[in-house]
């Protein structure tokens, strides 16, 4: 049996919700349906979730989020009116906004993932009515019910252990089960989300909790691509990738899925295939534990920016026990998390993300660092981007470094800083932002398109 999710832009009206019925139809296979929340039907369209967190913060602020439960409400209805789903379903989704929004309050995270939560579990009962209206056995699944239970990390929750064997007993449940995405239940019985575009995740757990022969998740592009088609204009479109492959590429910013939702399948061996809701025919990206390297030692170029570099030197760095420790225990007690740690003899370079830092801390770990550990000098670079470089050939083949830093070098690119073979399959560099876009083209041309003899 496949689990088959479908995201918010392939059912974000009721035309969509046509295609995904047939979709779903035309393969026996397809036993289970993940859903999300509407989401966009044009680029100035707010998704529900959107819509559902503006309502949250406004009960929470004392004022009244008529306007946002309307449009809520509305996107349901319009859906509802254009494929003639009988009208209680309206009803109750009212109903049930208006009992989320008279809840306990007094933990406000928990609130607001109390209200983001109804848009895929309203849009799943919706869909659930739509499949029984055309005749078809389909249900609407309660993960409270069917076990989906997940830490107590309101925006952040993780499938706790023992969800998998509960969820595994939907197996005896007859006809398609529609399960709303993006959220599940703590052992208190409360609704906690897991981080945006979530419902990528749900779909995994299931997958493997289900011992699925596939997880498919249909979203709005053909496949993923080899570069982000903003910098690129219609690159090349990648076939096949492993699971590593996928997880460095989504780590510097491909979207297509989410990288937490890779390790159920992953774990359980489940093949993933992301495939086009508004083209179903094309052939799409596998995501797999292995595949031939048929295609070159590069798969993919990624790149994200707004990331810092805290530069420490001392002299006989490599010789004193515990500096790194230390080094980085400051950064704990700031509650920064690091991205990456090139070093040399006498330095250390430790990367982060710069969101997580305002002046006042950055003084601070300045200080701390040149007092506490006696260093040399100590500075921190911004608004620097990372270019993943990835593909499982890049071990097997020679050169592919050379060739990346003279493409680099080319494009009059400096490589701030380079992090290879800590990982199998990719080479990181690290570039000033405004080189992000030059090098990111100038690698692509390298790998992707330039003839080689
Ligand atoms: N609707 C949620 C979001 O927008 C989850 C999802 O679509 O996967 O983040």
């Amino acid at each position: 049996m496949k689990v088959v999710k479908f995201g918010g832009s392939s059912l974000a009206s009721g035309q969509q919700l046509e295609k995904v019925f047939k979709i779903v139809l035309s393969d026996p296979e397809r036993r289970v349906v993940v859903v999300s929340a509407p989401g966009k039907r044009f680029t100035e369209d707010i998704k529900v979730t959107d819509l559902l967190i503006e309502c949250a913060e406004k009960a929470l602020d004392g004022i009244n989020p008529k306007e946002q439960i309307d449009a809520v409400v509305g996107r349901y209805k319009t859906i509802a009116e254009d494929l003639s789903i009988p009208s209680q379903v309206i009803d109750e989704i009212q109903q049930d906004l208006a009992s989320r929004l008279n809840s306990d309050q007094s933990k406000p995270d928990r609130f607001i993932d109390l209200l983001k939560a109804s848009g895929e579990d309203n849009n799943a009962k919706l869909v659930a009515a739509y499949f029984q209206s055309k005749g078809i056995q389909a249900s609407y699944v309660s993960p409270k019910e069917a076990g989906l239970l997940v830490s107590a990390e309101p925006g952040n929750a993780q499938a706790l252990p023992e969800a998998y064997e509960l969820l595994s007993s939907l197996h005896n449940r007859p006809g398609i089960l529609v399960f709303p995405g993006f959220f599940g239940y703590s052992h208190e019985g409360e609704v906690y989300t897991f981080s945006r575009s979530g419902s990528d995740i749900t779909g995994s757990i299931l997958a493997n909790a289900l011992k699925a022969d596939l997880y498919e998740n249909f979203t709005d592009v053909d496949a993923v691509y080899s570069v982000n088609p903003f910098i690129i204009k219609k690159p090349k479109e990648i076939k096949e990738l492993t699971y590593r492959e996928m997880r460095e590429l989504s780590y510097a910013g491909f979207t297509v899925l989410h990288d937490e939702a890779l390790v159920p399948a992953f774990r359980a061996g489940i093949p993933v295939h992301i495939k086009n809701t508004n083209n179903p025919a094309a052939p799409g990206t596998r995501i797999v534990a292995e595949r031939e390297n048929g295609n070159g030692p590069v798969v993919g170029i990624a790149s994200d920016d707004g990331f810092c570099s805290i530069y420490v030197s001392k002299y006989l760095m490599n010789r004193e026990i515990g500096f790194g420790r230390k080094l980085l225990g400051i950064l704990e007690e700031y509650g920064l998390s690091y991205e990456h740690t090139p070093s040399g003899i006498d330095d250390v370079s430790v990367i982060l993300r710069e969101n997580q830092m305002d002046d006042e801390t950055e003084k601070e770990i300045i200080k701390r660092i040149k007092t506490e550990l006696h260093a040399d000098e100590v500075k921190i670079e911004h608004s620097l981007a990372l270019i993943m470089v990835v593909g499982e050939g890049m071990r097997r083949n020679v050169g592919t470094m050379s060739k990346a830093s003279k493409a680099l070098a080319k494009a009059k690119v400096n490589i701030e800083m380079i992090n290879q073979g800590s990982s199998e399959v990719s080479m990181m560099f690290g570039v000033k932002e405004t080189d992000e876009k030059r090098a990111v083209q100038a690698l692509y041309e390298e790998f992707f398109t330039a003839v080689t003899v």
